[in-house]
């Protein structure tokens, strides 16, 4: 961890409870299904209002690269084509099904062994299949975002040369976005054959030669992994473990720096910029079931937890679940909450309106009770502290670019660094003068990139 020293330690308050326990919950009633769920082109529907659909059924197409096909998530009837909000407050339009509660699928799965026979180009193809999308702050079609090693895609540096960078190392990380996510961890912790076959696609479609794995210390341990790292005789796979709780190591500039030392150029760098491919192991899991199996992606792993949910831990839900129908089906709230947010507690989005659906970019719901949260209403002027400056992760001067912001001089923020913020909130937990940064700098991205 001494090559990533900055960020914060959170409490084990703000960690929630440690649990890994696999929830079991019901078929939603109803699927809200966005036509994009990523940065790109929506889908085009194949269905109309009326139509009966089966679990898996492709009811939107979409190209390659900018836009991604959606299938059905539960068997039933489509009854709009509408409308519909999600989870960063726009309106999107959605695909709407009602469930016959069979959870008909249109076909078996498929199983395809010999992976090494195929070429990057059709790995890809299934890939954009499924569906999958990337993690993170701005999510795209998961094939964007990998360089098949026989097309290497050229990049400009921020000193102008450019360069084509070869892909050495293939990073899988057990840990999660922010210590109160669990999925990854819980993943890394129980066999799973879909993660050899994501990891073969992967090696295949990036010629990476050697593979990394990271886990967290302070998780539970992962046999399957250290069985890999064992079992690899050309000693090409190897494992490292860090401390997950200092936030944000889990994502993956930071990542990168913690674990091979390795600085992603910013603001518009990648982390294939310095030869590395990064993913998490649900992605590497869904890559393998989507090469192996060729089924669409029509649910997720998702946490939840927060004091005033009834149950906490890991749910494998439908995509397009209203939470409304996910919190009762973990058995209501145990109390009112007083914020629910989507995503994390420190990067997620609160909520207003329980027929929000989730779509594949949510990692996790949280329920929190009034002293599981940190209220920024009534915030003071800056008082120059610097200790946003200590704490961000990308060296960024966060109170100063809040200035900016605050007074709308936009492009003054983006030539001080906006828009390599990762929108970590890490300045936000520290600031004493209160000052809401994170959201400063979201609405100063969107007024920007809205032009
Ligand atoms: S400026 Fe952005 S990256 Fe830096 S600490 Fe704040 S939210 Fe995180
Ligand atoms: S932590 Fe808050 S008060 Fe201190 S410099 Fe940063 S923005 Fe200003």
């Amino acid at each position: 961890m001494g090559l990533f020293s900055k960020g914060i330690k959170l409490p084990k308050k703000r960690l929630g409870t440690a649990t890994f326990d696999l929830i079991e919950t019901v078929l939603p009633k109803r699927a809200v299904l966005p036509l994009k769920q990523y940065i790109g082109e929506p889908a085009q529907p194949t269905v109309k209002a009326g139509d009966k659909v089966k679990t898996g059924q492709l009811i939107a197409n979409g190209d390659r690269d900018n836009a991604l096909p959606l299938y059905a998530t539960i068997s039933g009837k489509v009854v709009a084509i509408t409308e519909h909000l999600d989870h960063k407050g726009t309106t999107v339009p959605a695909i709407i099904i009602e469930a016959d509660g069979t959870d008909t699928w249109i076909k078996s799965p498929t199983e395809e062994e010999n992976l090494s026979s195929l070429a990057p180009l059709e790995i890809l193809e299934r890939i954009h299949k499924a569906g999958l999308i990337t993690k993170g702050l701005l999510p795209v079609p998961l094939v964007r975002d990998l360089v098949p090693v026989d097309q290497p895609k050229t990049h400009l540096y921020l000193t102008g040369t450019r360069v084509v960078k070869k892909i050495d190392t293939l990073l899988i990380t057990a840990l999660d976005p922010e210590p109160s996510l669990r999925a990854n961890r819980y993943l890394a912790s129980i066999h799973n054959e879909e993660l050899s076959y994501g990891i073969t696609a992967l090696k295949l479609i990036t010629g990476a030669e050697r593979t990394l794995f990271v886990v967290d210390k302070n998780s539970p341990p992962c046999p399957q992994l250290h069985d890999m790292v064992a079992a690899d005789e050309e000693e090409t796979t190897g494992i490292t473990s860090i401390d997950g709780r200092r936030f944000p190591v889990g994502l993956s500039v930071p990542l990168l720096k913690a674990t091979l030392g390795r600085e992603v150029p910013i603001p518009y760098g990648h982390p294939r910029d310095v030869g590395v491919a990064i993913y998490d192991i649900d992605t590497v899991v869904s890559i393998g079931t989507s090469v192996h199996r060729k089924i669409p992606q029509v649910d997720s792993l998702i946490t939840v937890g927060g004091g005033a949910l009834s149950k906490e831990g890991i749910a494998r839900i439908r995509i397009g679940t209203p939470i409304g129908e996910l919190i009762e089906s973990l058995g209501g709230f145990r109390e009112n909450p007083a914020k629910i947010i989507l995503g994390g507690p420190m990067m997620g989005m609160a909520q207003y309106d329980l027929a929000i659906p989730i779509t594949k970019d949510i990692p996790g719901l949280f329920a929190l009770r009034r002293d599981e949260i940190q209220l920024t209403e009534g915030y003071r002027e800056c008082i120059n502290c610097g200790l946003c400056v200590k704490v961000c992760p990308v060296n960024l001067v966060p109170g100063m670019l809040s200035m900016y912001c605050a007074r709308d001089r936009f492009e003054m923020a983006e030539q001080q660094g906006l828009f390599s913020c990762i929108e970590c909130g890490c300045c936000d937990y520290v600031c004493p003068a209160r000052r809401p940064l994170v959201h400063f700098f979201r609405h100063a991205k969107n007024q920007l990139l809205e032009g």
